[in-house]
């Protein structure tokens, strides 16, 4: 596994720590429970850690040197890439391991699961997570380089295989850079069904110090603007009538630009919010089952995993209709589907489903059936088969991508 990017066992919720890091974590542990061993390499940040960290029987991080030993922004990643590249293959040599199948997350990774491939003549399977184009687009400015876009076509064109988390992916992926539709395998993300189940309510508040007569919204995610917080704190203030409700906001960092222009707007627009910063995973699910709802208004979300986190404990979810979020949402079943960027939207649906007793039984008893179908064990099977598939396939060509970077 690449995760040059994000290391998958740094602390989630921050700046560049979300779903791909989770993603990476629990696919190699299932797989490695399925008998295959994974070594996950990923940029060393902190001096101070261990060359090698085994975090499951049968799958470790492998830190590797590649500028300096500290935290970095993706765009200056990419100067780092050839150094990181050396330093896997000495890696490799020095333990004298071969590996059968490279999977590459990110275009960061997807750039040196390239060349990896290419050197040790084996298949390499690529995953974006999120891609430049769409995010432009979601944010309406070019926030994402044309440097990052072109990698992105290029690992397009020549991976044996993209894993794409949902059809929405999969069409961009053939409509905007080129892929061809064979080549892209459409396999959902998971979600630890043992951890994330339903808990008590009045249990959970009293955990977390929130009175249990209070309407509880939850938002959990990293500090990106293109998760929408500020639509969401928008729409809390349309429903400041309520006297009761109040949004819960997990994740970020006080580091993150974000979180500091949305503390801004929650005092300028004067809502009752808590923000609680990154929790470990293990502690989501007591803000789960403690909300009355999870609000996900993102402007692009390739899949979603904290909407299938919460329903998993029970909790329906008021999403954007974007990107792979439709695909987890039923619309009136599960969750409630709404137009991105619409405070008044989300507004409105926020308050129907507090007040309407049926709908919110309905959905509240449709959670966690909803998502019986992602666990973590049926995503491996169909990893696998992947890998069985592309292993057995002839290699194809690999572009050269080494012209790209500067070294
Ligand atoms: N997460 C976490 N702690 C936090 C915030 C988020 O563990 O404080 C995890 C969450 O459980 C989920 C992931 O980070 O698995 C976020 O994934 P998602 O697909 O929702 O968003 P992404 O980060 O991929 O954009």
């Amino acid at each position: 596994m690449l995760s040059v990017h994000g290391c998958p066992l740094a602390r989630p919720g921050t700046r560049d720590a979300g779903g791909m890091q989770m993603y990476v974590r629990a696919l190699s542990r299932e797989l490695a429970r399925r008998g295959i061993a994974v070594d996950v390499f990923t940029r060393r940040t902190d001096s101070s850690l261990p060359a090698v960290v085994p975090f499951a029987p049968g799958a470790r991080v492998v830190h590797v040197d590649a500028g300096e030993p500290t935290p970095m922004d993706k765009n200056a990643v990419v100067d780092v890439l050839p150094e990181f590249v050396c330093n896997v293959k000495r890696f490799q040599r020095d333990e004298r391991l071969t590996y059968d199948v490279i999977h590459s997350h990110y275009w960061l990774s997807g750039w040196v699961g390239n060349l990896l491939a290419r050197r040790w003549e084996i298949p390499h399977v690529t995953m974006f997570h999120t891609l430049g184009r769409l995010k432009n687009r979601a944010l309406a400015d070019q926030e994402e380089t044309e440097a990052r876009i072109r990698v992105e076509e290029h690992v397009v064109g020549a991976a044996d295989r993209i894993v794409a988390s949902s059809e929405h992916e999969r069409q961009a992926l053939v409509e905007q850079y080129g892929a061809r539709r064979e080549r892209v395998s459409v396999i959902n993300g998971g979600v630890d069904l043992g951890l994330f189940r339903p808990g008590n309510r009045v249990a959970a508040r009293s955990t977390l110090g929130i009175p249990p007569g209070d309407e509880v919204i939850l938002f959990v995610g990293r500090m990106d603007r293109v998760k929408g917080l500020d639509v969401l704190l928008r729409a809390m203030a349309l429903l400041k009538q309520r006297p009761r409700i109040r949004l819960v906001v997990v994740g970020g960092s006080d580091q993150d630009a974000e979180m500091e222009r949305c503390r801004a707007l929650a005092a300028e627009l004067e809502v009752d919010v808590s923000f609680r910063g990154a929790s470990p995973q293990e502690s989501l699910p007591t803000y789960y089952s403690a909300a009355d709802l999870l609000v996900v208004p993102s402007h692009y979300e390739s899949f979603g995993l904290v909407a299938v986190e919460a329903l998993a404990c029970g909790t329906p979810v008021i999403a954007s209709r974007v990107g792979g979020l439709p695909t987890v949402i039923d619309d009136g079943e599960n969750g409630l589907l709404v137009p991105s960027r619409r405070p008044d939207a989300f507004a409105e649906r926020i308050e129907r489903f507090l007040d309407d007793r049926p709908l919110r039984s309905k959905l509240s008893a449709n959670a966690r059936p909803s998502v019986i179908r992602y666990s973590w064990e049926f995503v491996a099977a169909r990893v696998t088969t992947l890998y069985q598939e592309v292993a057995s396939a002839p290699v194809s060509s690999h572009l050269s991508l080494e012209g790209l970077c500067r070294h």
